[in-house]
């Protein structure tokens, strides 16, 4: 999903900074109003416990869908095997405020209640239910659904026509049917029938296998065969206008792409709506095969500020080339392989911004450098924040554009070149292709097991810093040019105190008017010093040219001629003194130290053997004095007043 389109565009176009901070306030907005939605979080947790004791094999849902009307009806049969041992009750999700008007198990009526806001309980009185047994629930219901979160059940107009439409995610499939929400059991495959009145078309998930009109009522009855979670499943009606593209996939297969769009903006849809086949077949080729090739791909128009992966139809409120990116990349990353609790809807929301970005820069919309920047100051536009979501009662922190987007993307980027192409892409295959995980749940450490089998590398600091771990690191690079060599003394301070030091291998650009090269250098303490030739003279030193890290970097540089004297400023301290002079250690090793007054009276020597070390000056008048050293065979003096 993306909240707000405009967002992402100032990510992935170059923009002043100033207008970068306003693009994050903007967010900030849309959130705070969306707080007054909030009080939905408390019944996340509750809601997440529905159904445990049942495996969803099939939904089939008969929606009467009226966009003239803020109302639904439906019947719902629920195709299910016990998932434990026997039983004789279940619940379900459904908002209390909807009115239930049958349960049938067996075709015979069936017990049932509400507990709390949207806990739908049902009794199957003295029928036990014995574990592999596959039966069945019909739930009749019908109630004008209160629309939460992001719009569960919205009915809008559009140029003068009603329309309809919904999006439950994260957990708002229960203000509009019953069913199992949780993010542990996907429907092996749904069949939906949608009665809409005429001049109206209605559109679900896969497709569309039988269509009808009688009595002023067209029926559109959706097929998906694929495994699917709750919250992908959506619904939509109006007076749509379709066009069909084709993607032909790297198997030789073509893959339908079907759009159902306003009539009003049939032909600009139809023209720029043109550029998903190119995505499809390249995250086809780059990551896996197009994840419901039985199928199809499309897009269908709603009213939302953005878009939603809605499964094999990303429903889209504009034709924005990084959205239709985005959505198509949620099909892998999503919904073949979902996260399994909003804690880490990084896996949905990193890839999808991260391969929309990959197309960006494909199309010439973007560079990757000057991006990475503005993920980086984005991102780090606050010191904490992990891409871990510890509190998914907040749907603010749940849908964090800076966190989960564009940190998570960033931690993408960072793995990339960590484990490098080769073995970054076979993992991420692995991951969306394993048969424990494809069109299933997965987790962050499933991830990682992935990537480090691939990458033959423990991942476990990396994972524990960028992931669970909030903040960035503020690097100093500390560089004493000599010539074509250069001395480094890394140092690093982490923005939060949850990670303490952040492991990189730090990327260093050293070059002059003609030439330039790149080096990395491991950097696992802080104070690390290095020095490394060129090959040619180097003028100056960039910190990671190529944004591969997330971190903010200062570079202070001193060629060789200024070297004396930075030595020396730097190597006595305090200055001015009183009791203590303290010698400090640097680039270029003091070999003897003397103190003189400005009559040239040799008064004593100052002990330069160790960092640290003190040297008294006790008895010495105050007033001006000198300090005249040697370092590398070369001699130089500075002032030292004592107070
Ligand atoms: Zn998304």
């Amino acid at each position: 999903m993306i909240l707000h389109r405009l967002l992402f565009l100032l990510i992935f176009l170059e923009v002043p900074l100033s207008n970068f901070a306003q693009s994050g306030q903007a967010l900030e907005k849309i959130f705070k109003f969306e707080q007054a939605h909030r009080t939905i979080g408390t019944q996340a947790a509750a809601s997440l416990a529905n159904g445990q004791n049942i495996d969803v094999i099939q939904y089939r849902a008969h929606w009467w869908l009226n966009p003239q009307s803020d109302s639904i009806r439906g019947k719902i049969a629920i195709v299910f095997k016990p998932s434990g041992g026997a039983m004789s009750q279940t619940s379900l999700d459904l908002a209390s405020n909807m009115l239930v008007e049958s349960v049938k198990f067996r075709n015979v009526s069936a017990q049932f209640s509400f507990s709390g806001a949207s806990t739908l309980n049902i009794n199957f009185g003295n029928q036990q239910l014995n574990p592999g047994s596959i039966d069945s629930l019909v739930i009749k219901y019908k109630g004008k659904p209160i629309p939460s979160v992001f719009g569960s059940f919205t009915r809008t107009q559009h140029a003068g026509n009603w329309l309809v439409y919904t999006l439950s995610e994260p957990y708002c499939a229960k203000d509009w049917w019953p069913c199992k929400q949780a993010l542990n059991d996907k429907a092996d495959s749904i069949d939906i029938s949608i009665y809409t009145p005429t001049g109206n078309t209605a559109v679900s998930n896969g497709l569309l296998v039988a269509q009808s009109e009688n009595n002023g009522i067209r029926t559109f009855r959706w097929k998906h065969k694929y495994p699917i979670a709750t919250y992908l499943i959506a619904v939509a009606s109006t007076n749509y206008a379709f066009f069909r593209h084709k993607a032909v996939l790297a198997s030789g297969d073509t893959l339908p792409v079907d759009n159902y769009c306003y009539p009003e903006n049939f032909n600009l849809w139809k023209t720029e709506m043109a550029a998903v086949t190119n995505m499809i077949e390249d995250f086809d080729s780059l990551i896996a095969p197009y994840p419901f090739p039985k199928e199809k791909y499309g897009h269908t128009q709603f009213a939302f500020g953005g878009g939603m992966e809605h499964q094999t139809n990303s429903f889209m409120q504009n034709t924005d080339f990084g959205l239709q990116a985005h959505e198509l990349a949620h099909q892998w990353f999503g919904n073949k392989v979902t996260c399994n609790s909003w804690e880490e809807i990084w896996l949905n929301e990193g890839f999808a911004t991260h391969m929309a970005a990959m197309e960006y820069v494909k199309a010439g919309l973007s560079t990757w450098p000057q991006e990475g920047r503005q993920w980086i100051d984005y991102i780090t536009s606050e010191a904490g924040g992990s891409v871990f979501c510890s509190d998914t009662s907040d749907l603010y922190r749940i849908f964090s554009g800076r966190l989960s987007y564009a940190k998570g993307a960033m931690v993408l980027r960072m793995l990339r070149w960590k484990l490098g192409e080769q073995a970054f892409w076979q993992g991420i295959r692995s991951y969306i292709n394993k048969p424990s995980l494809a069109y299933s749940f997965v987790g962050t450490s499933d991830l990682k097991a992935e990537l480090e089998n691939s990458s033959g590398q423990d991942l476990d600091e990396f994972f524990q810093d960028w992931y669970k771990g909030e903040g960035y690191p503020n690097m100093q690079v500390d560089a004493m040019i000599e010539g074509d060599s250069v001395h480094l003394i890394l140092s690093q301070q982490s923005s939060h105190p949850s990670v303490s030091f952040f492991e990189m291998d730090v990327p260093l650009l050293l070059k002059n008017g003609i030439n330039d090269t790149i080096i990395s250098l491991p950097f696992n303490q802080n104070g690390q010093m290095y020095s490394i030739g060129a090959g040619f003279i180097i003028d100056s030193i960039g910190a990671d040219p190529e944004s591969h890290w997330l971190a903010r970097w200062n570079v202070s540089q001193i060629t060789r001629n200024k070297l004396l004297d930075e030595t020396a400023a730097k190597s006595f301290y305090p200055n001015p003194a009183s009791k203590t002079l303290v010698f400090r250690d640097g680039f270029q090793k003091i070999s003897s130290a003397i103190l003189f007054d400005l009559q040239g009276r040799k008064l004593l020597s100052i002990k330069t053997d160790r960092n640290g070390e003190k040297t008294s000056l006790e008895g010495i008048a105050p007033g001006m004095y000198l300090i005249q050293f040697s370092s590398s065979g070369k001699n130089a003096s500075m002032k030292l007043l004592i107070e």
